[in-house]
């Protein structure tokens, strides 16, 4: 890490980007290819938040983003919190009645297809961009094509994934296994209990520690020349031709500021005059000690929570809670999930405590905001990558980097334009 110099100079093609986690740094990356000067700025080490806390997943199978549920039964579960899969804070409901009633909309038929096919353009390319970024990156032990397991508990739910599964498939090339519940036993021996069966996703890959990859791209990045700063962003405001950034560690310029601020950017885009749908849906982790180990990340699909084998442990992930992004943490589906898991898996301690808590940066229109501010010339927005920002890091930065720099971008950006709000 470096400070700041006391000279103010800008030079030029210079970026900044605020916020090292995936997004972030995949785009300082991806600027930096392309020759601009780069500074990125994180009050943590890189790939400590959300980007640290994930399942692992490079999710190359998840070419539709979760729709809001609209079957009566899923949605009075919801209402009840009596799956393990979402919980809410009654307090926070009124703040979000905007951006869910936007996600419910778009979630229904006459919109929900127009998202999907924005949204799958970006994953077809997230396994091979992830690919070339990696390129000359110390990756060892640390990724593998394992392929992703959805496992089901009762056969009719599992009857319905396969037919969906198909479709998927044949819409979009999208490779899968048919597993009964003796396939599932073999997949995954560590397994105790007989599953009615399940689908393996071949295509994704799974990192065993996730917020170690962003390091490692970031290390790559300082290793090429790039600067890496550990400060707290205080105020952000354009002076002349450029931007200047006010932080813990003195002040910052460049011609142009990237906010890749994930769960945090909404707070920044208001104080800048800009109304958009954000929310959150928050996620906790737990890792257990060594007891069954998977031999990929599995989803217990009915149940809403991931179970992944990483460097730590074997790590637990929870589905989505409602809540602002600095409430106090209310692991209650830690707890639930937990209990539904060891029901598959021998887990002995946890050893998160508390379980680690991390928040997914949503709109209401299920797509990202990728591209330039449209009050702010030389200001340029990155977030809301929802639940694929570890996987959509390399292509978000790659399309980014592309729009700055002036390239025909390898995407149509139009999707992803913040003036759609
Ligand atoms: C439980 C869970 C499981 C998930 N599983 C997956 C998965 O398997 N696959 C997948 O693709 N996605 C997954 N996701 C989603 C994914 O983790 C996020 O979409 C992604 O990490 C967002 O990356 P980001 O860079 O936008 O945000 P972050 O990683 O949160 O980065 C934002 C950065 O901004 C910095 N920051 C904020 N404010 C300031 C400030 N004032 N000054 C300085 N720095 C600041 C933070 O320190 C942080 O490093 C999961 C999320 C959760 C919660």
């Amino acid at each position: 890490m470096v400070s700041p110099s006391s000279t103010s100079v800008v030079p030029p093609s210079s970026v900044i980007v605020l916020g090292a986690g995936m997004i972030g740094t995949c785009t300082a990356l991806h600027l930096q290819q392309r020759g601009c000067q780069v500074t990125l700025i994180d009050r943590r080490e890189p790939g400590r938040e959300t980007s640290y806390g994930n399942a692992g997943l490079i999710q190359r199978e998840s070419v539709e983003p979760y729709p809001f549920p609209r079957q009566w039964r899923k949605l009075w579960q919801v209402l009840w919190q009596s799956g393990a899969d979402v919980h809410y804070h009654l307090k926070a409901l009124p703040s979000l009645i905007g951006p869910l009633w936007g996600y419910y909309r778009h979630s229904g038929p006459a919109l929900y297809p127009q998202v999907v096919q924005a949204y799958s353009r970006l994953i077809a390319h997230c396994v091979t961009e992830h690919q070339a970024l990696m390129q000359g990156v110390d990756t060892q032990n640390l990724v593998s094509p394992t392929g992703y397991l959805d496992g089901f508990r009762t056969p009719a739910a599992w009857a319905a994934a396969v037919k969906d599964a198909q479709r998927l498939t044949e819409a979009f090339g999208i490779r899968h296994q048919v597993l009964d519940s003796a396939g599932m036993a073999q997949a995954e021996p560590a397994l105790h209990a007989r599953l009615a069966g399940g689908l393996l996703w071949q295509d994704p890959w799974a990192v065993s520690d996730p917020g170690a990859l962003v390091r490692r791209y970031a290390e790559a990045f300082a290793q090429r020349g790039g600067t890496l700063a550990e400060a707290d962003i205080q105020q952000l405001h354009a002076k002349g031709a450029g931007w200047q950034v006010e932080t813990s560690q003195g002040q910052f310029e460049a011609s142009a500021v990237v906010l890749a601020l994930g769960p945090w950017a909404a707070r920044w885009t208001q104080t800048l005059g800009y109304r958009m749908p954000l929310f959150v849906k928050r996620g906790y982790h737990q890792h257990y000690a060594a007891g069954g180990r998977l031999n990929r990340p599995l989803l217990d699909a009915e149940s809403g929570y991931v179970l992944a084998p990483m460097q730590r442990g074997m790590r637990l992930t929870t589905g989505a809670e409602f809540a602002p992004v600095d409430a106090a943490p209310t692991p209650v589906q830690v707890t639930k999930a937990e209990r539904l898991a060891r029901q598959w898996l021998d887990l002995r301690d946890p050893l998160d405590d508390p379980p680690w808590l991390g928040a997914r940066p949503c709109t209401a229109d299920m797509l990202p905001v990728m591209g330039p501010a449209p009050r702010h010339p030389g200001l340029w927005f990155n977030f809301g990558h929802a639940h694929q920002g570890f996987t959509l890091g390399p292509v978000a930065g790659r399309l980014l980097a592309e729009l700055i720099t002036g390239e025909t971008p390898f995407i149509d950006p139009t999707p992803y334009c913040a003036s759609r709000f």
